[in-house]
């Protein structure tokens, strides 16, 4: 007996047949031809077995396929592109040839100018792009000459965009949602293994280096690190680190509303942009209500290095083999973090424990990722978020 189900796919509502190994679907009068030329192997009882099943079902072929329009989530049965999607009018491509050809020749995009000025609707403003296309995961019903693609979501599928600034973004709106994520049950993850599955091998984790960057360590206790309730905490130094970097945060606040009073307005448009040679187009802003939700997640950056020091066998300051690495202090930071530690051999005072908080997070926010010893902050938000 034959189990069409075996080396088929039925699709009831596109009538489409996919062929399981082939991963694309067999045009209606073709199977028979299809199954003779690529499954020789398969015995011919069952491939006479399989033409009569496809028989009984109504399908469409290449000319009546219904190709999709938006983007869907993925026919596991078909294959996956790794494709471009054109952001301007959703042109796709699975080459990257294809997709900067269609760019010149339909968006005018000129590669040797460098950046094309694109209104984004999501963040309604103007802005800078390098190219007018993205990655996007594609899939087409039929290959050859009929090969028609649309754009899919993976099930697993994360942003794959890992610039600072949409890291930041992501660690603020994960500030909202933070307390009800402390409950360290919940939070716990098990050690990250280099081969865990689909969901851990996502675009995102893949692109950030954070598989590697973790591996090997133990997530849950790298999230208890950041645990930042320390007001219950009996740890004196850390509720002079709780109440230092508060106030850090409201003094450089405090900074940038004397901006507008100086006449300086210019430089929060500066503040608030991630290049070197141009301004935002919108400035830093003056008034945040929940500021101390955002004091809070840089305080918990600040405790997790200071308690990775503090537990040494569990993580090491050194930077250790590749694909086994705690947190990688530069020199300067190591020093500063002893600097920080050594204040409270005495009673610091308020001035003096905010300076060296300060210091260190000014090195950690200056510390550039193409350094050898990568970004602190990225390892945190790779915690964090
Ligand atoms: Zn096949
Ligand atoms: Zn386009």
């Amino acid at each position: 007996m034959t189990n069409p189900s075996d080396y088929l796919t039925h699709l009831p509502t596109e009538q489409l047949l996919i062929c399981k190994s082939h991963k694309y679907a067999l045009r209606p009068k073709g199977v028979f031809r299809h199954l003779q030329r690529y499954h020789k192997t398969t015995p011919l009882t069952t491939r006479r077995a399989l033409v009569e099943y496809a028989g009984t079902l109504t399908l469409r072929d290449e000319s009546t396929v219904i190709t999709p329009v938006d983007i869907i989530p993925a026919f596991e049965c078909l294959e996956m592109i790794p494709g471009h999607r054109c952001i301007i009018c959703n042109f796709l491509s699975s080459t990257i040839e294809g997709i900067e050809k269609h760019s010149q020749t339909v968006h005018e995009w000129d590669n040797t100018r460098g950046t094309l000025l694109f209104f984004s609707k999501k963040m309604n403003e103007l802005i800078e792009i390098e190219s007018c296309w993205t990655a996007q995961t594609i899939q087409t019903f039929f290959l050859g000459i009929h090969k028609k693609y649309f754009a899919v979501t993976r099930n697993t599928q994360q942003p794959n965009d890992s610039t600072i600034e949409t890291l930041v973004a992501r660690m603020l709106d994960a500030a909202a949602i933070q307390d009800e994520a402390d409950d360290a049950a919940q939070m716990e993850r098990d050690i990250v293994m280099n081969d865990q599955g689909a969901a851990e091998n996502s675009p995102w984790l893949t692109m950030t280096g954070w598989k590697e960057m973790f591996a090997g360590k133990n997530m849950a206790v790298l999230v208890g690190f950041i645990n930042k309730d320390v007001r219950r905490s009996d740890d004196y130094a850390l509720k002079r680190l709780h109440a230092s970097v508060h106030r850090l945060i409201n003094y450089c606040m405090q900074g940038v509303r004397d901006l507008d009073w100086r006449e300086w307005k210019a430089i929060r448009y500066w503040m608030r942009s991630h290049k070197g040679q141009q301004p935002s187009s919108k400035p830093f802003r003056r008034n945040y209500k929940e500021l101390s939700s955002y004091a809070d997640v840089w305080l918990q950056l600040i405790l997790l290095c200071w308690r990775v020091v503090d537990s040494s066998e569990s993580l090491e300051l050194e930077s250790g083999e590749a694909g086994v690495r705690g947190p990688e202090f530069l020199p300067e930071q190591k020093t500063q973090l002893m600097a920080l530690r050594s204040l409270f051999l005495e009673n610091p005072s308020d001035a003096d424990l905010d300076k060296a908080v300060l210091i260190f997070s000014v090195s950690l926010i200056e510390h550039r990722d193409y350094q050898k010893e990568r970004s602190i902050i990225k390892y945190f938000c790779g915690i964090y978020l």
